[in-house]
């Protein structure tokens, strides 16, 4: 689905965001996967492991939040593969509390990741793109973004927020050629999740319509499709991928 595209995956060291990297490299694309300078060994693992598959894949230490390290990062794509065809924001963290035990401090370092990040990225992204004549984005928000989510609030306002700036960035650069979507998965098996006890993944279960926890290769192959020529007319959508918990 994307041979001969180029692009960046953020918090591509584990969980979704590696097996994003990986499926977009299968689906022929060069990656440049990217996370923070402390997640450097793992990222590279999944450089490696990309690699290894035959596909081309670099690795660059950045803090989303970080604006030069973002304009680094988006000129380390161009200047390795001559332009930017996709993007994958998907770097983010999740504290868990009540609102009333949340300290600001976890807030604000939460809307820093995950707002302010994805800002960001995309900014830098957008600029780069309007001279390449068009691009998809896609970020990862959360179905935490399509209702309430009891422990998770500061989490769950971030995540409402990159719907925000999805579906605006959607509608100011549809003419010119960039897709920009959000998937918004349930609960996937990774170490963000895996500290949830077996029976509050059986309780978070109970109500989606396929009663199992997701994958991160659940997750990579709806990236996968948003970023290609597949979903050419699909854009400002915020798709669940989270076995039908929020249809119920
Ligand atoms: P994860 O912890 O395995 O991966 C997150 C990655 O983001 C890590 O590699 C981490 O080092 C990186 N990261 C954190 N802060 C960063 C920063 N400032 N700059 C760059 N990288 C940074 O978790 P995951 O579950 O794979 O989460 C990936 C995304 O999916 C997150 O945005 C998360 O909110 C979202 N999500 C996850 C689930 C789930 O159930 N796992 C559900 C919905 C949404």
């Amino acid at each position: 689905m994307l041979r001969d595209k180029a692009g960046l995956v953020t918090g591509a060291a584990s969980g979704i965001g590696r097996a994003c990297a990986l499926r977009l490299a299968t689906e022929d694309a060069a990656v440049v996967v990217s996370d923070l300078e402390s997640a450097r060994d793992r990222c590279q693992q999944t450089a490696r492991e990309i690699a290894q598959a035959g596909g081309p894949a670099e690795f660059v230490a950045c803090d989303v939040a970080d604006e030069q390290e973002q304009q680094d990062l988006v000129d380390h794509v161009v200047r390795t593969y001559g332009r930017l065809d996709f993007a994958h924001n998907n770097a983010g963290i999740g504290p868990h509390a009540l609102l009333a035990d949340t300290s600001a401090e976890d807030f604000d370092r939460t809307v820093r990741v995950n707002l302010r990040g994805t800002f960001l990225v995309m900014k830098h992204q957008f600029r780069q793109m309007l001279r390449d004549g068009g691009g998809s984005i896609v970020n990862t928000s959360s179905n935490a973004c399509l209702r309430g989510a009891p422990q998770i609030g500061a989490y769950a306002a971030t995540k409402h927020g990159v719907i925000g700036l999805t579906s605006t960035a959607a509608v100011e650069y549809g003419e010119q050629g960039i897709r920009v979507n959000a998937v918004c998965p349930g609960v996937i098996r990774t170490p963000l999740t895996t500290r949830l006890s077996e029976e509050r993944q059986a309780e978070i279960c109970a109500p989606q319509a396929i009663k199992r926890v997701g994958e991160p290769t659940d997750v990579a192959a709806a990236v996968a499709w948003l970023c290609s020529a597949g979903s050419s007319f699909v854009t400002g959508a915020a798709m669940p991928v989270d076995a039908g918990s929020v249809a119920g």
